[in-house]
């Protein structure tokens, strides 16, 4: 199965090489505007495919489409990032036109593709995906909450001083600083809620960190990060190409579920090979409910800028 990654940034780059590294898909196509550079970095990801055991093929495209042709997913990392200081809300004016045309060459030559956007803001870019394609809403998600989650899942492993595979936990809403709700309730070490092990202020705490995850990083690096945002989208286009009935809060598009309509938000989801394969509804507590208001009032707000 052939998958298509649009950008060949660090995101890009690094969500084709943890796809190829995982070994589940045929051809990974690299497509991006910069001249030879996704030719390059298909290149050098070639070259370590007999010292990392993949039989993937890679390729790179300077804006050629037809090369793209018939994937079975496209992965939308086109755009700018933030540099520090920068929220993700900023970046929508250079992005939504990247974004526009580049979905719409990607679903001229791959009509029945499933897309994962990636680039930010992405709640918004994932619902201008929605507004300006005619493809169901199964096949359009948005990709914020499988990363959120690792990083909590980080945090609560840090203040828990356990290993990350004892961990469970999710977060939904927003894919932003203030809009994002990490399911302290529910979070479990090894099936224990891990309020049991930690105080109150602790997990309000770790809530707090994985909120500033990103923009932690950004201050550090000086630009946004790329591994793990690169691995969570791999698992995501592995969970769709094997068919793996997966779930992950994605930016999904709801019609009345969570009672939102209209918005793309981060929520749970099954994933498998026809993309969005059900909508899980958990029931939250009010003052989940409310967060979860307040964090589509703020999609909403951004999802206005757009020119539609
Ligand atoms: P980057 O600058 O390293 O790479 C972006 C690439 O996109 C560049 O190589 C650029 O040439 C290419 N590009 C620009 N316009 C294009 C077009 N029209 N067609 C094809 N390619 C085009 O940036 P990055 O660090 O890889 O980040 C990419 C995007 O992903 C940013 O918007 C960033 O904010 C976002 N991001 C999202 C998440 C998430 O969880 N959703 C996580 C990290 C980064």
């Amino acid at each position: 199965m052939k998958v298509t990654v649009v950008g060949a940034g660090a995101v890009g780059a690094s969500c084709a090489e943890y796809i190829a590294l995982k070994n589940f898909a045929s051809e990974v196509v690299i497509l991006d505007i910069k001249e030879g550079y996704a030719e390059g970095k298909a290149m050098d990801l070639m070259q370590t495919a007999s010292l990392n055991n993949f039989d993937t093929k890679i390729i790179g495209s300077t804006a050629d489409y037809s090369k793209t042709a018939n994937s079975t997913v496209c992965v939308i990392t086109s755009g700018i990032p933030r540099k520090p200081g920068m929220t993700r809300e900023e970046l929508i004016g250079i992005n939504a036109g990247i974004v526009k045309d580049v979905s719409s060459n990607l679903i001229k030559h791959s009509p029945n593709t499933i897309i994962i956007v990636v680039s930010n803001p992405m709640d918004t870019m994932a619902y201008l995906v929605h507004k300006t394609t005619s493809i169901p809403r199964e096949r359009i998600i948005g990709m914020g909450g499988a990363l959120d989650s690792a990083r909590f899942k980080y945090r609560l492993a840090e203040a828990l001083e356990a290993p990350i595979s004892d961990i469970d936990g999710m977060v939904i809403g927003q894919h932003s600083d203030k809009g994002m709700i990490p399911l302290t309730r529910m979070a479990t070490r090894n099936s224990l809620p891990v309020s049991n092990f930690l105080t109150a202020d602790r997990l309000q705490q770790v809530a707090e960190d994985t909120k500033v995850g990103g923009a932690t990083l950004t201050g550090l690096l000086g630009t946004s990060a790329w591994y793990a945002p690169g691995a969570a989208v791999s698992s995501m286009v592995q969970a769709i190409v094997c068919d793996q009935k997966k779930m992950f809060p994605c930016s999904t598009f709801l019609k009345g579920e969570y009672n939102l309509n209209d918005i793309s938000i981060g929520v749970p989801v099954i994933l498998g090979k026809d993309g969005i394969e059900k909508i899980v509804e958990i029931e939250l507590t009010d003052a989940e409910k409310a967060k979860m208001k307040e964090s589509a009032a703020a999609i909403a707000k951004t999802n206005g800028l757009l020119a539609l």
